[in-house]
């Protein structure tokens, strides 16, 4: 109250504040939008939204020492109280079923309805992974038959099902390799990454125990071959290129990469997050690679982010399938699939296995999904994903290549995403400012300051679920702001305007981060 007072404000006189509101509210909401506290701050101790038993006061105290002296501090709210909280706090939230999502590298795609039903069906919904085998052969089978799928699309020997993201999925790939290396005696130490990589790669590699070494790009933005080849030798395990790579480009010489590294003994690492631009088309297999993950939250529109649980499949080489981690399936045959465990794999032949990703079978929800996605559209359907993908991308490219600067843009096509600078932004505006600008005309921001090769970079990723009318509100959105920071507009520095909160001091909140509640704060 005070400060709308302190501000002169009356009833029906505008006034601009801070945040540009003309017309402030008694109360802080906008409208239908509320204006939202902490738990904390809304909570009472004397409530509680669930009736619990008062403890028997004769009962043992089986906890001894470890009984708990002070009260717990948990905000207390009525049921109605606690529903209200969240649901206002998922309305200040962005989500895919509200609007176009452009993360590059992050294949933010419709997750379609079909998938939801096909999930919730009780045969699926229900399992348990500790279920007897005999009991769960249908979801043995939908494993199975994803895994087939998979394998069939990238033209790879086998499939580990278990990891869980493509990050730990990268994990289980590396891990393969390091198995087969030391299966032969060889303890090489280096993996060598290229410069434009996710950073999921160089990590991945790090926490595997190799030394990371960079690999330049070139000026067209692909792995620079000459430079890889000078570096390879005896003490290199392997390479992890991201292909199509995060400046949105078909690795062309990426046979020619393979061979040269199996060559000199090592492996070769794909990081397929973006397979969403080549499957149909393109088969790994055929380029010489020996495992890549794929992500079902991405490419085969399995929730993404807060949406639900990730999953990483790991499609692997013949010469690496024996290191392959356990569970996986296998149709015998007589047409049954068998799980095969540490207490079986002997049978199956699998005995060089290098242990585990995950202590069931993989995310089973997922596995379900991306399997509904895949038969709903069938071998054609997927085919044409990927193109609707490259084009969409392409048509954001082509009509805001005029107004921002594309560094490969005269290289030809992209891929599934176009990739734009800050080259030509007046004196002091940023990418940031620009991705902040984009929330106020209801964007989620699309990926910033990455890949890292290009300074301010811009990833846009549409992906093919977008319509033309959708793409073409973006396109007015991005050329509006892409005036204005060419023309070094001072409002657009301290976006988001219409934002439930205003730009937030980003180096104090990575920097002092309050992350627990303290009523004496
Ligand atoms: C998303 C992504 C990853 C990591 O996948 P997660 O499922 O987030 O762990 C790795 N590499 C690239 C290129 C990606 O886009």
């Amino acid at each position: 109250m005070n400060q709308i007072n302190q501000s002169g404000w009356k009833p029906g006189s505008p006034v601009p504040t801070e945040h540009g509101e003309q017309y402030p509210t008694v109360t802080g909401n906008k409208a239908l939008m509320l204006e939202e506290r902490l738990i904390f701050e809304l909570g009472r101790r004397d409530t509680c939204g669930v009736d619990l038993p008062e403890p028997d006061p004769a009962a043992p105290n089986r906890l001894g020492k470890f009984a708990r002296q002070q009260a717990l501090n948990l905000p207390g709210l009525s049921e109605p109280e606690t529903v209200r909280h969240y649901t206002r706090l998922s309305r200040q939230n962005y989500a895919i079923d509200l609007g176009l999502f452009p993360l590059g590298s992050c294949t933010m795609k419709h997750n379609p309805r079909l998938n939801e039903k096909v999930a919730r069906m009780p045969g699926f919904a229900d399992v348990h992974p500790l279920q007897p085998v005999d009991t769960v052969r249908g979801a043995l089978g939908v494993i199975n038959e994803l895994a087939h799928w998979l394998i069939e699309l990238t033209g790879m020997h086998g499939v580990a099902m278990t990891p869980k993201a493509g990050a730990h999925g990268e994990l289980c790939g590396v891990l393969c390799i390091r198995a087969a290396l030391e299966a032969r005696g060889d303890a090489r130490k280096v993996v060598l990454v290229p410069e434009s990589a996710h950073g999921t790669n160089p990590a991945t590699a790090a926490f595997a125990g190799y030394e990371v070494e960079d690999i330049p790009a070139t000026p067209e933005g692909r792995v620079d071959l000459a430079a890889l080849k000078a570096r390879l030798g005896p003490d290199v395990a392997g390479v992890m290129i991201t292909n199509p790579n995060t400046c949105g480009l078909f690795e062309r010489e990426m046979k020619a990469i393979s061979d040269a590294v199996h060559e000199v003994g090592g492996f070769v690492y794909c990081d397929g997050a973006n397979f969403n631009a080549i499957m149909g088309r393109v088969r790994p297999g055929d380029l010489g690679i020996d495992a890549m993950h794929i992500n079902l939250h991405k490419t085969f529109s399995t929730p993404h982010g807060g949406g639900g649980p990730g999953s990483g499949p790991v499609v692997l080489s013949e010469a690496l399938c024996p290191y392959g981690p356990l569970p996986f399936t296998a149709k015998m045959p007589d047409g049954t699939i068998q799980l095969v465990e540490e207490e079986n794999a002997a049978e199956h032949g699998h005995t060089e296995t290098f242990g585990r990703m995950a202590a069931f079978h993989g995310q089973m929800g997922m596995f379900t999904r991306a399997l509904t996605y895949i038969l709903s559209h069938g071998a054609d359907g997927l085919r044409q994903a990927s193109g609707d993908a490259v084009l969409n991308a392409n048509y954001l490219l082509r009509s805001l290549d005029d107004l921002f600067d594309a560094p490969f843009g005269d290289t030809g096509p992209c891929m599934h995403e176009a990739l734009f600078s800050d080259h030509g932004f007046a004196e002091g505006m940023s990418t940031l400012d620009v991705a902040k600008g984009l929330i106020d005309e209801g964007f989620h921001p699309m990926t910033m300051y990455f890949p890292l090769v290009v300074h301010g970079s811009m990833l846009v990723e549409p992906t093919e679920t977008e319509s033309k009318a959708v793409l073409d509100q973006f396109i007015t959105a991005m050329r509006s702001l892409g005036e204005r920071a060419k023309a070094g507009d001072e409002a657009l520095k301290t976006a988001p305007h219409h934002a439930p909160r205003a730009r937030l001091d980003e180096a104090q909140a990575a920097r002092k981060p309050v992350l627990a509640y303290s009523a004496e704060v």
